[in-house]
């Protein structure tokens, strides 16, 4: 069962012996298709999933911010002058984000309270970016800031990019803030415009976690991005998004053969994600599904990101009677996939894809039949 408000406002009122002045939520995500272009200036078509980083907090007036983790049980404090990065784990994102929105001119009260998410950790359903997009909801309460949305999500990036060290592109930051029940949210990562775009009736999305993670292969990973840089000016221009199927096939021999293929990739990838809008406004899940298999031979042979355990929980789940179409999802080398079902048949299709995959590689699956949610918000406790 996802976490509900009265169990965060619960957790505070013990801790506090009053309840909570407001309580924020912001969901993880997945991301139905468009993989690897966020930072080619292309499409993404994620969902804001009913697993989520919760905060549950009363304002200080001393620009202090005192938070306990009810999942690492501990409790950490800083102030919001003269913060440093002490690497001392996961209140460093809320660090990070307090710092982003300084460095952004806006001025912020301190607060205290309680920190718990159900997102599952390093699974690549964006942990990281609920808990920044939960701590600017919960600065922008506090502070009596205007909640926009896209500014947030970037000030979040910002935050991880700069703080916590990660490069992540927007989507998951901007997902996390803006998401719609019922929708994807298809995200223009250059203009970052955003159309929410409604599930068909009788789909249910499954992610399928294959309990592997990214290991050793960080520099394969770090390469992708400079692989598509040097794509992009090769043809002269400022990301591959701005590369047509046409004009890359006229001049791919011209390219070394794995640039070809990473950028063939990405340019297939961005007009599948735009087919795949138009699939799901037409109410067309069996051609939204074939799309999402073709974007996992893509990610597989030509981007060359998969796994043998994500093409295994691919494999799976393509087998199933009720899967309109899989992929692997997230960065790669390890993590989850995603599915697309029927969602009268979801009982049988976990029950199964996950026996098969466990059969077939020995690994424990995690798996999780998820509902579009809304973006962050501040939920109102009764
Ligand atoms: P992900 O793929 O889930 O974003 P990351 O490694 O980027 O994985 O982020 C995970 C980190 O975010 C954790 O190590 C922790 O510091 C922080 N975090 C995530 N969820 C929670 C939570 N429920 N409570 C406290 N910190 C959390
Ligand atoms: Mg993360």
């Amino acid at each position: 069962m996802p976490i509900e408000p009265h169990d965060v406002a619960e957790q505070f009122a013990r801790r506090y012996a009053q309840p909570p002045q407001a309580v924020i939520r912001a969901p993880g995500r997945v991301n139905l298709i468009g993989e690897h272009t966020d930072y080619n200036d292309g499409f993404v078509l994620p969902l804001a999933i009913d697993r989520a980083i919760w905060i549950a907090l009363r304002p200080r007036d001393d620009r202090r911010v005192a938070v306990h983790s009810i999942d690492y049980d501990e409790s950490r404090e800083f102030a919001l002058d003269g913060m440093t990065d002490e690497k001392a784990g996961w209140i460093e994102y809320l660090k990070a984000t307090a710092w982003s929105l300084q460095q952004a001119g806006l001025r912020l009260a301190g607060w205290e309270g309680v920190l718990m998410g159900d997102v599952p950790l390093g699974a690549g359903l964006s942990s990281s970016a609920a808990l920044e997009i939960a701590a600017a909801r919960a600065f922008a309460k506090v502070s009596n800031l205007d909640w926009n949305p896209a500014a947030m999500a970037k000030l979040g990036q910002r935050a991880e990019n700069q703080w916590i060290g990660v490069n992540c592109g927007i989507m998951d930051q901007l997902i996390s803030a803006a998401g719609q029940a019922d929708h994807a949210l298809l995200i223009d990562c250059r203009s970052l415009e955003t159309q929410a775009v409604p599930f068909p009736a009788g789909t249910a999305v499954v992610v399928l976690d294959t309990a592997t993670r990214r290991g050793l292969v960080d520099s394969a990973y770090n390469e992708r991005p400079s692989q598509c840089e040097a794509a992009a000016e090769f043809f002269k221009v400022p990301a591959l998004r701005d590369v047509g199927l046409e004009a890359f096939q006229d001049h791919a021999s011209e390219l070394d053969s794995i640039t070809a293929r990473r950028a063939l990739h990405v340019i297939t990838e961005n007009d599948r994600t735009l087919r795949a809008v138009e699939a799901m406004r037409r109410g067309e899940v069996c051609a939204l599904g074939v799309l999402m298999n073709k974007s996992h031979e893509s990610l597989r042979d030509d981007y060359e990101v998969s796994s043998d355990a994500l093409n295994a929980m691919v494999e799976s789940a393509q087998a199933h009677d009720a899967c309109y179409g899989a992929r692997m999802t997230g960065a790669g080398f390890g993590g989850c996939a995603v599915a697309l079902i029927d969602a009268e048949a979801a009982e049988d299709f976990v029950e199964k894809t996950a026996a098969d995959y466990q059969q077939e590689t020995g690994n424990t699956p995690a798996v999780y039949v998820c509902r579009a949610t809304d973006g962050a918000s501040v939920v109102e406790v009764q």
